[in-house]
């Protein structure tokens, strides 16, 4: 019932506008006036060409779809073969700057009189040859053999950009208008992906794609594959202009799509190059893909003067863009590193090649994205690319050497450390777990690397035994990994324990600033670290900070101040601070500024340790006044500390103390007259 009301409705709308078209058609011929504009008119057209090709049942040989242009002439079938009535030429290449100035030294030999240029995109699709009667298209016929081509009207009509009926009055009677055919390459890797996800093998190219879909049967299909079209060049007679500049401004008002991106020259070489050097660093960012630039002679009389070879007009001349060298290697494996923020990234590991003069093994894939786009199978030959960086990164694929039932890359679901379930952020998968081995295992890493605490011999094997011994879980074990434990590590004897101990031991004085990066924060690197311990002269106040105290410091922005923010929220963290903090690390400037200043004051610059209560305050409100007044509280005895405050029930640490002579034990009532002092010199 439903689709027989389909049907009929549909029936309704394909007689409805043949009916509107024939009057605009009557109205526009006969009595040379208008009621609609040329782009509604075209876009009705189109309507009813696709509803007719939907509904062959409704076919009616004088539709206004039928009468224009092909009328009288044979009906086409998809594919046939087209005489063109004027050649379509090649175009000479060149890829060095050199050829194009003995390009254009021949050129002015020649001529004489004024001269210019215009460089233009050199679109990397099909060519196509436009041919309008009247101002309607009557053909679309494809370069082949520059002589002869096959006429793929049908599905060029489905093309948004290529207007049917052009805009405008009094156009010459006879047109060709050349342009190339291409696919976006958003909608190519569309395309693409939704191959790979059914199985398919994914195309190679969007070059080769529009050329393919161009040759589908079924126009439906081509209308769906969205292809373009940009137009370059006119030919005919009693043409209204006698310059490529003007030819292209003309066919943007005659409805075809041109490219915004072309330049009208001087004859100086210098505009020239600064057009390709543009182009050269910028082409990545078009829509389409181009391969380069072209450049042509502007004046139709000079071109004239020029003339053609057998092959290629002489007053143009395409600068190619050099393709990479590229080197080819096999996806052996693939891996899925967990980094120490979470974030998953995949690694191939490929045969070994040597490339440029270096071993590569391994190279990134960065992300999903990455993966699909590229429509990377197991076992598929890489083409990698090392470019001025040193990294080396997967340019292209092979797909002939694509092994037969060859899977696709499938993103991981599950962490491969924890197993847990990743998430998704900004297009990066992560996983979501504080207590992630490999992610905490890499936190590690970084604590101990050199720019950060500089803890020479433990390394990621020696990480990786401590934590498979249950050793070492988060960076604040360190400081109570004993040297009977370090014994237990495979290859790990007397001397070596002895080295890794001293080693953490003196990790304890690095500054404040090198503390604070190495704790890893998320976006927080040397700069920023810096940058923040300048502000905050403490930990404690910089965990206390707001946004808008982040966010006045230069280099910090909302992201890395919500990163700060949310870091020092997570309760592990703040754990692991205050233990890094009892172990004696610098958690605060004044050791930097004042090494040896104010050495008579009393609590500033001093350290100070407690045992027992306090009867004038807690513990933790004297730990406060020590630090406000620039001193600093421990927990555990140390070379570093100046004073021992006893108060009521102490324990062990006096006796301890008592052995140091380096420590000065005070009673709580000192202490006090201490802080008295301090406080009034302040
Ligand atoms: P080639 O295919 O390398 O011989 O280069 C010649 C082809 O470049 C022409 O047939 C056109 O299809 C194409 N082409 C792309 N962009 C332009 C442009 N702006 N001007 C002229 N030809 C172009
Ligand atoms: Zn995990």
């Amino acid at each position: 019932m439903k689709q027989d009301r389909n049907k009929k409705e549909i029936k309704e709308k394909i007689f409805q506008l043949r009916k509107k078209l024939s009057e605009y058609n009557y109205q526009y011929y006969t009595l040379d006036t208008s009621e609609i504009s040329d782009y509604n008119f075209d876009k009705k057209l189109r309507e009813l060409f696709l509803l007719e090709k939907e509904h062959p049942e409704f076919y009616d040989p004088s539709s206004p779809t039928l009468r224009i242009g092909v009328e009288g002439e044979k009906k086409y079938t998809n594919s046939s073969i087209y005489s063109h009535k004027y050649k379509m030429y090649s175009l000479q290449n060149t890829y060095s700057k050199k050829e194009l100035i003995t390009w254009k030294k021949r050129i002015h030999q020649s001529i004489s009189s004024s001269l210019s240029f215009v460089c233009e995109l050199k679109y990397d699709g099909v060519s196509i040859n436009l041919i309008y009667k009247n101002g309607f298209l009557t053909h679309a016929v494809t370069r082949g053999n520059g002589k002869k081509g096959e006429e793929v009207i049908e599905n060029v009509r489905t093309i948004q950009s290529i207007p049917l009926k052009l805009i405008g009055e009094k156009h010459p009677s006879y047109l060709e208008i050349r342009g190339e055919i291409f696919l976006p390459i958003k909608k190519f890797l569309e395309i693409n992906a939704k191959r790979t996800i059914s199985g398919k093998k994914p195309y190679a190219n969007p070059r080769n794609t529009a050329s393919g879909t161009l040759k589908i049967k079924n126009s439906k299909e081509v209308y769906k594959r969205t292809l373009s079209c940009i137009v370059y060049s006119v030919m005919g007679k009693n043409l209204p202009f006698d310059t490529q500049y003007q030819a292209l401004k003309t066919l943007r008002n005659w409805g075809f799509e041109i490219s915004e991106n072309f330049l009208l020259c001087s004859k100086k070489t210098k505009d020239i190059f600064h057009f390709l050097d543009y182009w050269t660093q910028w082409k990545k960012t078009l829509p389409y893909q181009i391969d380069g630039i072209v450049i042509k002679v502007n004046e139709y009389q000079n071109q004239f003067l020029l003339g053609y070879t057998n092959k290629y007009p002489r007053w143009a001349i395409a600068y190619k863009f050099r393709p990479k060298k590229l080197s080819e290697t096999r996806l052996l494996n693939l891996k899925f590193q967990v980094g120490r923020t979470g974030i998953i990234t995949p690694v191939a590991e490929v045969m070994p090649k040597k490339i440029s003069g270096t071993i590569v093994k391994r190279v990134t894939l960065y992300n999903d994205h990455f993966i699909q786009k590229m429509g990377i199978h197991y076992g598929d030959a890489l083409l990698l690319e090392k470019g001025g960086d040193i990294i080396p990164k997967v340019a292209k694929i092979n797909l002939k050497k694509r092994l037969i039932n060859a899977s696709p890359i499938y993103f991981l679901k599950k962490c491969p450390s924890c197993k847990s379930h990743l998430r998704k952020k900004n297009e990066l998968f992560y996983c979501p777990n504080n207590f992630c081995p490999s992610q905490n295992m890499k936190k590690i890493q970084h604590f101990v690397s050199e720019r950060a605490m500089n803890i020479k011999g433990i390394g990621k094997e020696m990480i990786k035994k401590l934590y498979q011994k249950g050793f070492l879980y988060n960076i604040s074990d360190l400081y109570q990994l004993k040297k009977e434990k370090l014994l237990q590590i495979d290859g790990v004897k007397e001397k070596l324990a002895d080295f890794l101990i001293k080693n953490i031991e003196k990790s304890k004085d690095n500054l404040y600033q090198r503390v604070l990066y190495a704790l890893g924060i998320p976006h927080v690197g040397e700069d920023i670290s810096k940058k923040l311990t300048e502000k905050f002269s403490n930990v404690n106040s910089l965990m206390q900070a707001e946004e808008p105290q982040l966010t006045s410091i230069s280099g910090i922005g909302k992201k890395i101040s919500e990163s700060i923010k949310t870091f020092f929220s997570i309760k592990e963290n703040k754990k692991i601070v205050e233990i890094l903090m009892k172990h004696g690390l610098n958690f605060s400037d004044f050791y930097k500024k004042n090494p040896v200043k104010n050495q008579y004051s009393p609590i500033e610059g001093k350290s100070f340790l407690f045992t027992g209560r306090l009867s004038s305050m807690t513990r933790n409100k004297a730990k406060k006044l020590v630090e406000l007044l620039g001193g600093r509280v421990f927990h555990t005895v140390n070379k570093k500390i100046h004073f021992l405050v006893v108060g009521k029930n102490f324990g062990s640490k006096l006796e301890k103390c008592m052995k140091k002579n380096h420590i000065k034990i005070l009673t709580e009532d000192i202490f006090m007259k201490f802080l008295e002092q301090e406080k009034k010199e302040k």
